[in-house]
């Protein structure tokens, strides 16, 4: 068994690399890819953990793009972390990611919701805030009734304080994922698109921009969505990825490797991407 998409302290997560590293290992994974939002700052301590596990250690990140209009993940799998053109480019993105934040608190604000850039600040543990720390504050000072709340009425993808990030398009971020030997992968095909959005098309067109693969296993697919997303990476020759998206006690209820439970992300994938990783 296998995860390829996890979150730690260095985004929106709540436990150190360290700690996911020897729980994988201790839940028997054979591989784990820790794929923190925008940032490349926690591999370091979580790849220094390799000699301690027998869980692979894959180094990733999940970036935040825009496709037809939507927000859209793409996960970079097996990525060479130090390489000095990704880090600069990832500085960019963090940039990018704390004038958004600034825009939405001054959103927030002009609504009258109680928030501040302090608060904001104290509640992420590392410089990296993104909107589950907005949720958490929202709640907190009674602006939302929970996280849930939070993203219906306020800061959700479709709510009158959400701030995207300026564009960064799924080929901009196959390149650079692809410049720094690792593979392209999308985060969760089907969240945050409409209902009957055309995947099948969609994969397609970002095939032709340089994706290597797609989520077929992920915690929230039903049965059906996981055949069809397995169907359609057969047929497109792209390559299932999958994973729990773990973020912690941000997310209960959500393991490392099964997920809610039933999660079960083949072996045989792992090495799939290994092979069209440049390391
Ligand atoms: P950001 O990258 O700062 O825009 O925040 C995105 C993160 O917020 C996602 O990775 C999720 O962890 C969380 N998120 C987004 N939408 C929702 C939602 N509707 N409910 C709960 N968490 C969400
Ligand atoms: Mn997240
Ligand atoms: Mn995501
Ligand atoms: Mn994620």
């Amino acid at each position: 068994m296998i995860d390829l998409h996890s979150h730690s302290i260095f985004s929106d997560g709540t436990d150190t690399p360290e700690a996911m590293a020897l729980a994988a290992d201790a839940a028997g994974l054979t591989a784990l890819a820790l794929t923190d939002h925008d940032t490349l700052a926690g591999l370091d301590r979580f790849m220094a953990m390799q000699p301690r596990v027998a869980t692979r250690l894959v180094p990733g990140a999940e970036l935040s793009c825009r496709f037809m209009g939507r927000p859209l993940h793409m996960l970079g799998l097996f990525l060479r972390f130090k390489d000095p053109l990704l880090v600069e480019r990832m500085a960019s993105m963090h940039r990018l990611r704390l004038e958004r934040n600034r825009t939405m608190v001054r959103r927030l604000r002009d609504r009258g919701v109680a928030i501040t850039w302090e608060e904001l600040a104290a509640e992420a543990p590392t410089d990296l805030i993104s909107r589950t720390h907005f949720a958490r504050v929202l709640v907190r000072n009674g602006a939302a009734g929970s996280p849930e709340d939070a993203f219906r009425r306020l800061i959700g993808d479709d709510s009158p304080c959400y701030v995207p990030f300026p564009e960064l398009s799924p080929a901009t971020a196959a390149v650079w994922i692809r410049a720094a030997g690792g593979v392209a992968v999308v985060a969760h095909p089907g969240r945050g698109f409409p209902r009957g959005f055309r995947w099948d098309q969609a994969m397609q067109d970002l095939k032709a921009q340089g994706v290597h693969g797609f989520e077929a296993y992920y915690p929230d697919y039903g049965p059906l969505e996981e055949r069809y997303f397995l169907q359609l990476a057969e047929t497109l020759d792209l390559v299932p990825s999958g994973g729990s998206d773990y973020h912690g006690g941000h997310k209960p209820g959500q393991r490392l490797g099964v997920g809610r439970g039933g999660l079960r992300v083949p072996d045989e994938v792992f090495g799939r991407l290994a092979t069209l990783a440049r390391p």
